[in-house]
């Protein structure tokens, strides 16, 4: 008897720790372990276990609470200030991480960004290449694949002509509303898009978790006005850049410039368990698997998503603390799959409306082409509501996603195009925060400076979960803190 092909699936599932390049040297090898991200601690803290004081402290001039592109960029920015950098994961990155498969470099996350904007201007200054898309994303869906979905490729789409016409429409009315009218901050996407029917709506409910944590009912629809100018507007223009492995590569490289910089200054494994103000300065400890550490410094930057900030630093006033809690961040899985084949014809990113997994990128997109000999490895999206978060705690439950994942690929192309033999998944319980109507209100409460205490990370950089913005905020937090060095 014929195996089915899904049993020859061999299903990985890891955390960003085991999946991510470490600084120096090459990508640990794929498969090799069943891991997931270092949240024991974080859980501990959250149940409100309470953590004895520590017995030995340091000082420094300025202590960063996370690792990702928002806290090692505020260090970048620090010059030679005595700065310490505590990251709770084994490897500095965050979002930011590549891995391996079958030697082919992917992401277990961020996947491009921006040639002009800040982080595409951050990698240029540490001398990485930028390496251009150049591919509008494309649908795949009733089978077929069409490149750039809402551009030249609206017309292609494969639904009747009224469904196409609705498309055309939603187009047409978006491109004539203003991208910068902040009254679309207000409102949530589903109300603009009622009179364009299920089609439309199910492609932007593909779209929007992946982009913006939550469905179009949860999310503004000034982002959607402002993405349809990007791709259909009279100066279009694709501007974005990556490398093998996706934003990992300028994680690694800014941690490398950080490291330098600031010998001993970044501080792995370390969980921090709590912040507060004391004189005029702050005072840290934190967790590092042996012992309790604690350091005393003149300021302090958390560059760590609001709901964990919320919890750790003392005394915030309750309107600063209320904001950060209502800053929602959406679980993630990203799962990294290998075919046995070549993949067909696709764009750097694909939509895929009404699958188990939301779009799907060719992993090594400036490395390896779809159509090169060899395997090909898709990165396939699959937010997931923020309901189904404990779900991620189920390895059984992950594993059978993952199966799910490659399944569902296989089967949103003609048969026997597309032959995943190995799946890799990783999971984030708190990945993006959800670009809410009003989230703006809450972001500027949130990262209201407490004393000598500055707020950055990506969900206080901008509506949207980006490296750029995460920069931004590292920026905007290192002013903030510089009358205190
Ligand atoms: C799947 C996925 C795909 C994405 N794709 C893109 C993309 O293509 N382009 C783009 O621009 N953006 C993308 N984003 C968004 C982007 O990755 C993030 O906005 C950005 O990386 C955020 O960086 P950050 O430093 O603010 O936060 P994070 O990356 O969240 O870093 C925070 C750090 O704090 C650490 N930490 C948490 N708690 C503690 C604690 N108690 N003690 C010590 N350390 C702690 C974490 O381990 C982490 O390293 C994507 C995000 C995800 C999840």
């Amino acid at each position: 008897m014929r195996t089915p092909r899904r049993h020859a699936l061999r299903v990985v599932i890891a955390g960003p720790v085991l999946a991510g390049c470490p600084v120096h040297g090459t990508a640990a090898p794929p498969g090799t372990a069943l891991e997931s991200e270092r949240f024991a601690v974080c859980h501990r803290l959250r149940d409100g276990e309470a953590f004895p004081r520590p017995g030995q402290w340091r000082d420094a001039d300025l202590v960063i609470l996370g690792g990702g592109i928002s806290g090692l960029s505020a260090a970048r920015l620090c010059g030679d200030r005595d700065v310490v950098l505590l990251e709770k994961e084994p490897l500095p990155g965050g979002h930011a991480q590549s891995t391996a498969l079958g030697g082919t470099p992917c992401s277990v996350g961020t996947a491009y960004v921006g040639r002009g904007d800040a982080a595409g201007r951050l990698a240029a200054e540490l001398g990485l290449p930028l390496l251009p898309v150049s591919s509008w994303d494309g649908t795949a869906d009733q089978g077929a694949f069409t490149p750039d979905t809402w551009g030249d490729g609206l017309d292609d789409l494969p639904y009747p002509l009224a469904v196409r016409e609705r498309f055309a429409a939603c187009r047409r009315d978006f491109l004539a509303l203003a991208p910068d009218d902040q009254r679309h901050d207000e409102a949530p996407l589903a109300a603009l898009l009622a009179p364009y029917g299920d089609h439309v709506r199910r492609w932007w409910d593909a779209y929007c978790p992946s982009n913006w944590g939550g469905s179009s009912a949860d999310v503004a629809a000034s982002l959607a006005i402002d993405t349809l100018h990007w791709w259909a507007g009279p100066d279009r223009s694709d501007g974005r850049v990556t490398w093998p492995g996706g934003v990992g590569a300028l994680a690694r490289r800014l941690a490398a410039d950080v490291a330098t910089a600031h010998p001993g200054g970044i501080v792995t494994g370390a969980t921090v368990l709590s912040l507060s103000r004391a004189g005029a300065g702050v005072e840290v400890t934190y967790f590092d698997d042996e012992r309790i550490s604690g350091i005393r410094a003149k300021a302090a930057i958390v560059a760590l998503p609001k709901f964990v900030a919320a919890r750790i630093v003392a005394g915030l006033p309750a309107d600063q603390r209320g904001a950060m809690e209502r800053i929602r961040h959406a679980p993630y899985c990203v799962v990294n799959v290998r075919c046995d084949r070549p993949v067909p014809r696709l764009g750097f990113d694909t939509w895929c409306p009404g699958r188990r997994f939301t779009d799907c990128i060719v992993a090594d997109w400036v490395g390896k082409r779809p159509g090169d000999a060899g395997g090909d490895v898709l990165t396939c999206y699959v937010p997931l509501a923020e309901d189904a978060r404990e779900s991620l705690l189920d390895d059984d439950h992950c594993r059978a996603l993952a199966v799910a994942v490659a399944d569902d690929l296989r089967a949103a192309w003609p048969e026997g195009a597309i032959t995943p033999v190995e799946a890799h998944l990783y999971r984030r319980g708190h990945a993006i925060h959800c670009s809410a109507p009003g989230l703006r209100n809450h972001q500027l409460l949130a990262r209201r400076p407490f004393g000598p205490i500055a707020f950055a990370h990506g969900d206080v950089g901008g509506l949207v979960a980006s490296s750029a913005g995460a920069i931004r905020a590292a920026r905007r937090a290192v002013d903030e803190v510089a009358a205190f060095l």
